[in-house]
This record gives C-alpha cells, structure tokens and sequence, in this order.
C-alpha cells in the first residue's frame, strides 16, 4: 500500500502543501517536502489537528479571504477564529436594533463586505502577487479573480513549465519561482514530471484533472480513440489474415494460389504486383479478405512488437505428410501471444501419405481441438497446389471473421501500419501499408514511424493507381520523408504543418531514446536486452580476410531472424578491424564480428575503453551459430581464450626434413610449448595450429617469456615470414552463466 504524500493529503485537505508543512512542523512532525509521504500515525495526528475549526478556518483563509472583515490582514487559522466570532455578535446585536435600522444596517454591511472584499483582494495580490501591476490599478472583485485562476486544470505527464503557465494563467516566472521553492531548478522549457505538476497545482489551490491530456505525438491514443468509435459510424470491414507455419509445409504455395485465383476471378490485367499484402475477392457476395503476403513468425512478431496489431486471423499451415513441426509450435504461440483466432490448414493432403488426423491428434496437445471432437477450432484439409478445398479455406475465414465483428469507421482520418517498406532509387521512401481505420486518400497529410510526408501516390495490389483506401485495404505510397520500417503505424492529420511538426517531434523523441540507450549490447546480455524489448535489430560490423567471407557472412547473418529481433549489418568490409569500426560500433552500439581478423592494437584498447564487444572466429558457421545462440539465450561460453603472449619473426630458417623453423623475439607476454598459436601478418589471421617444437638455443624449453629470443616450428605450417606476429593463446573454461 502506498503511503500518501503531504501534497495528496494537502488536496485532500483543500490546503496548500506549505500550511500543511507548517502545521505538521507546529506538532512536531517534520517533513522534508511536498513530496514526504505520511505515515498512518501521522495523519491520525494530522486530522485530529485539522478536525472541525482548523480545516474548515485554513480553507477559508485560502479561498474565502475577501468576504473577512478588513481588519484581518493575516488571515491564518487562529486569526479567523475572532472575526467568526465579532460576526456573530454582530449578528446577535443585529436581532436587537429595531426594525427601521435594520433596512440601512442591511444596506451597510453589504457595503462594507464588497469594500472588504476589494480591500482584502488587494492586500492579497500586493503581498502575494506584486507583479501583477495591472490587477492593483483596476482592482475587480474577488469572484473575476477567482474565474481567472482556474480551480481545475488538465494537465499531461511531461508538460513544459510554460505550458502549465498558461493553463493556470499564471507566469512562467511565477511558476519557476515556486519550483525553485520545492527545490527544483527548472527552466520555462523543462517537462514536468506528473508528481511535480501536482504539487505546484496544489500550492496554486488549483484542483489537478485527472483527465489527462493526450500527448499529439504519441499514436496508442488516435488508436484507441478510433476503438471507441459509435456505432453508427461503424462498418464492417474485411479481415486480415496472416498464414504462418513450418518450413516446406505450403505457405508460399497457399499464398500464390490465393493470388492467382483472384487474378483469374477476372479481375482485369491479372498484374500481380507483390507489395507485401492483397485482397481476395470471395463467395458470391464478393467479400474481400486482405492476406498478408509476409508469411514468417518473425515478420509477424516484429509487427507486433513494433506496435502494429494487423493480423485479424492467423493461418496455420501444417503438412498432412509431416504433421506439426517445430515451426508449427512456434506459430500457435506467436498467434496465441497476438490473441488472434486460429484456423489450421491441413495442407497437402493430395499426397498419398497424408494423414490430416494425425495433424489434429498431434494438435491436441496445443490445444488446438477440431470442432467434430468437441472443440472450437476450425480445421480445413486442403491442397495448395491442386487448389483443392481453397473455396472453404476462404468460407471459413469469412465466418470467424463475422464471429470476430471486425469493423472500423471509414469516415475518419487514416489509420494503419506499415507492412513494408523500401527506399527506391526513383521514387524515393516506398512503404505498402494497411488502412485499418479510416479511409486514406491521395494528398493526406500523414506521420508514418517517426518521418512525416504527404501522400503523393497510392497503388494498390493490383498495380493501379488509387485515389482512396479504406479500412483492411494494403496500399502502396510515395511522398514520405523517409524511410519507414516494418510495423511503424501511421496517422493521418488535418493538416501538412501539424503532421510535420508531430513527425519532427517523434523524430527527436526517437533519436534522445536511443542517446539514452546507454549500456551496450554484448553477446552476453543480447538475449535479456530482447527480452526487456529493448532490441529490435542487432547492429552488426564485420571485418573479414576476404571480400568473399565478407559476402557470405553479410549474408548468412541476415538470415538470423530470432524472436521478431533482426540482424542489421551496419558495416562490412576487408581488412583488420581499426579505430574507425570500434567508433562505429561504439555510436550505433554494434558487435564486431572479426573473421580471420584481428583488432589493431590502437582499435582493442579502443574497443575496452568503450565497452564495444569483438567478436574473433575462423570459421564462418561458428560466428553465424554465436550470433544466433546469444540471439536465443543460448549461449554457453564454457570456454574463452586467453592470449597469453606475442612473439615476432626475425629470422626465418628452412631445414629440410624438418621444416622452416621462426627465430623470434616474444614482444609481449609468453609463449608456451603447449600454447595454441595463431600467425598474423599485416593484421590478417594467415594460420592457426600449434607448436611442434619452441627452443632457446639447442635446448627445449617449457615457456619463453617477453624480451627473450627462441625459435619455434609451427606444427603443419613452414610459411613462416619475418615480420609475422604469432599470437600465443589458451582456451580456459569460463563459468557458464
Ligand atoms: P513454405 O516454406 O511453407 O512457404 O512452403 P512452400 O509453399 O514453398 O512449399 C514447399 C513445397 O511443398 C513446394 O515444393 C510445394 O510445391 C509443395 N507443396 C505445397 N503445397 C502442396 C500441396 O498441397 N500438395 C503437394 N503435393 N505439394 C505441396
């Protein structure tokens, strides 16, 4: 249970803070600020304190002090006592005076009370409120007063001083004075938090609305509002599926067949033009079901954690030959997650292996149970490529869909996500985005992600150009600023000048998130950062010997797709991994991948200094697997290396039968007879083995520490060169985490 704060029990009390702080010090109980909580006890105290006359006298010396007569200049609880008191016999002496007089008594007093009033404003605004010259030059009476200063004010977590200024028709100084009386420092443009805004409306005697105020930038709100749109302005709109599944089970297939059906369906041209998502026309009422053409966990995932709910109903494909899969398993919890309805598609039943019971049997266990045994979900066995039972595929959609009631207001501005996008080489920024409330129309004035722009041409799936879109349609768009990614939502405004400014807004709010985000990611903590959703790609730079390992490496890493979490590879090159990548690395809080590579010795310290993680491999499927493990929370790290020393050749001598034995000097550290040994040259890994022989003289020897000479054979290796460096290592074992 959370204690209350003296500025909450203040307001409960219809005090200021202060009067509250001085009346808590008057018995003892001392409290550092506004924001002190109060114990139990203390209130009890605290109420006792304010029972009857203290409550009722404070709140009157706050908000009643013009009707008090003019001779209480401090109008403090004590003080308010003795004119109740004067008021009341005055009030009985006034029963005495005879009837004549007291027509003019009557008269008088209301005299006196709106002299008093003016008097008692005045004396007010002149102790308390000095700068307000204007109010002393033409004093108005209390009441116009009070109308100025607001007794409710909305206000938003994260308003500026100047901002609230405004709403409580105060200065900013004013403001910034009483801040600096709570022990804030703050400028007119400094956020406040929502306990400070509490408090100072408190000190203000203003009451706090709880109704707070929409911050325009931030979009959950245009979503939510269009939620609880009436009824009367809603309709029906299509569904949006997403098909998912394992691997080879038929999603493509089912996709394409979809597509072509529809084209053949006679809608003119037959362009099928891919943009990410189409519709298909079904049944004879030719209702339009919008498929989402990303079939993948991870795409959908990604959406999802971007912020984008699209998918309406989820497809799960499950091949009658191979039954459910890993992949399988991993698309019902995706669909669950989402709390989307799930339709199984048994695919491939023309095959002569196919036993779509087994699929439902093995079903069970997820939960997943067909209606004929007593369970809710719906199980088509289809064939994607025969086209077999596609016809009741669709019926079925369009039944949960019905069961769904999925329906948005096409009258409104535009609302949706972005499915896709690109940035073209012609035509700039590209993004095919769903319509999911709203109708968007060419021209519209638009904030997508954290870039802004203006609709500037729409395309549909078909490949046409449209002037509107509404609710479930995917279009195609150009006119942005840039760029936006996958799941980004959009909003339509009024206007081009506020869809800016709310664009510029998300923009700087965006780039300060990422300033904030300190800590850098390592291998080690990649996985917790996914899951804290702080992650939605792994920045990655490789370095590599070659051209082609840089290639291969690029490429297979971007193929890691974890957890809705992609791999992005901001960097990639040959050579050794230098200043310039640990920067890079540092800034965009990147992982180095070094492929048959080392860090130059300027570029390691770098990297330590700098908490930047290298990551050193020679074998491309270990980077790829490692980078995958940590992506996964697998990773075991049971050993790592250890450099131990560095030796460089001097002189290099070739004995027949033997071999070319190195005469070196150890630089750094030592070398062991046992050590695993790497050579470099020119900061490219060339070999990696071990010794077959380390010498000092004619002598074997165990260990040859930094400063010494000695000669060593590499075992399998004579293409020893002066200059190499050799790097001597070991493996030891780490504590796994
Ligand atoms: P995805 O990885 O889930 O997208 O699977 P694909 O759609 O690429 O299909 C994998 C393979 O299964 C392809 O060779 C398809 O031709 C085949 N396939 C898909 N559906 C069927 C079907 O209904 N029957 C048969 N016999 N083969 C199918």
């Amino acid at each position: 249970m959370s204690k209350k704060r003296v500025y909450e029990y203040a307001k409960e009390k219809k005090m200021s803070s202060k009067a509250i702080l001085e009346k808590a010090e008057s018995i003892g109980i001392h409290y550092k600020s506004h924001m002190s909580s109060i114990s139990t006890d203390e209130e009890k105290k605290l109420d006792q304190l304010f029972s009857g006359k203290n409550s009722k006298n404070s709140k009157k010396s706050e908000k009643k002090a013009a009707p008090q007569p003019v001779e209480k200049k401090h109008p403090n609880s004590e003080k308010t006592d003795r004119p109740k008191k004067d008021k009341a016999s005055k009030r009985k002496n006034f029963s005495q005076e005879d009837e004549e007089e007291s027509g003019n008594k009557r008269r008088q007093n209301k005299k006196n009370r709106r002299q008093n009033k003016s008097n008692a404003y005045e004396d007010k605004s002149l102790k308390y409120n000095q700068r307000k010259k204007q109010h002393r030059d033409q004093p108005k009476p209390a009441e116009t007063h009070k109308a100025e200063t607001p007794s409710k004010v909305e206000f938003y977590d994260g308003m500026t001083v100047a901002e609230l200024a405004k709403r409580v028709k105060k200065s900013p100084a004013d403001l910034i004075k009483s801040l600096m009386m709570l022990g804030v420092m703050a400028n007119q443009n400094q956020a406040l938090d929502s306990d400070t805004i509490q408090v100072i409306l408190a000190d203000f005697g203003i009451e706090a609305e709880e109704k707070i105020i929409v911050d325009p930038t931030d979009f959950d709100h245009y979503f939510e509002e269009a939620k609880q749109e009436d009824k009367d302005k809603i309709s029906s709109r299509p569904a949006v599926v997403t098909i998912m599944g394992h691997v080879d089970h038929g999603k493509t297939t089912l996709l394409d067949y979809l597509r072509q059906a529809n084209v053949v369906e006679g809608e003119a041209g037959g362009i099928t033009q891919h943009i990410g998502a189409y519709q298909v026309r079904v049944g004879k009422d030719k209702e339009n079901i919008t498929f989402l053409d990303t079939p993948g966990h991870a795409a959908f995932t990604t959406m999802r954690s971007r912020g984008a709910d699209v998918t309406d109903i989820v497809v799960i494909v499950v091949a009658a030959d191979d039954g459910v899969m890993p992949q399988t398993v991993e698309a019902i919890n995706h669909a669950k997650a989402a709390d989307v309805p799930i339709i199984v598609a048994v695919n491939k039943i023309d095959k002569p292996n196919a036993n779509p019971d087994r699929v439902k049997q093995e079903l069970m266990e997820y939960e997943l149970i067909p209606e004929e045994w007593g369970g809710d979900t719906i199980f088509v066995n289809i064939s994607a490529k025969f086209g077999q039972n596609i016809e009741e595929l669709l019926d079925m959609i369009l039944l949960v869909a019905e069961v769904e009631e999925l329906k948005a207001n096409p009258h409104r501005n535009a609302l949706g996500s972005v499915i896709e996008a690109e940035l073209d080489a012609h035509r700039g920024p590209v993004a095919t985005i769903l319509v999911q409330e709203g109708t968007l129309k060419q021209g519209d004035a638009i904030v997508i992600g954290n870039t802004y722009g203006r609709v500037r041409t729409m395309t549909n799936d078909q490949g046409r150009r449209i002037k509107t879109a509404g609710p479930s349609t995917p279009v195609e768009i150009t006119g942005l600023q840039e760029t936006p990614e996958a799941g980004d939502r959009f909003v339509v405004f009024d206007d081009e000048k506020t869809a800016r400014s709310i664009g510029e807004s998300r923009a700087q709010q965006a780039q300060e998130r990422r300033r904030n985000q300190t800590h850098k990611v390592t291998l080690d903590n990649l996985f917790d950062t996914i899951k804290e959703g702080e992650m939605k790609t792994v920045n990655i730079i490789i370095k590599a010997d070659v051209q082609g390992s840089v290639e291969a490496i690029a490429s297979s890493m971007k193929k890691i797709d974890v957890e809705g979490v992609k791999v992005d590879i901001i960097h990639a090159a040959t050579g050794a991994i230098n200043e310039s990548d640990v920067t890079l690395a540092s800034a965009s809080n990147a992982i180095i991948i070094g492929f048959n590579v080392r860090p130059t010795p300027l570029a390691k310290s770098q990297a330590q200094e700098e908490e930047v993680e290298i990551r050193l491999h020679n074998v491309i499927y270990d980077a790829l697997q490692e980078v995958e493990d940590a992506m996964k929370g697998q990773l075991d790290p049971e050993y790592e290396e250890e450099v131990t020393g560095y030796a460089t050749i001097r002189e290099t001598y070739h004995v027949s039968k033997l071999g070319t034995i190195g005469g070196c000097m150890v630089t750094d550290g030592y070398i062991e007879r046992d050590s695993l040994v790497r050579l470099i040259r020119d900061n490219i890994v060339i070999y990696q083995g071990q010794l077959s022989s380390l010498r000092r003289f004619q002598d074997d020897v165990k260990k040859v520490a930094k400063g010494f000479e000695c000669g060593l054979m590499i075992e399998n290796y004579n293409d020893i060169k002066i200059e190499d460096q050799i790097e001597a290592y070991h493996m030891i074992e780490v504590k796994a985490h």
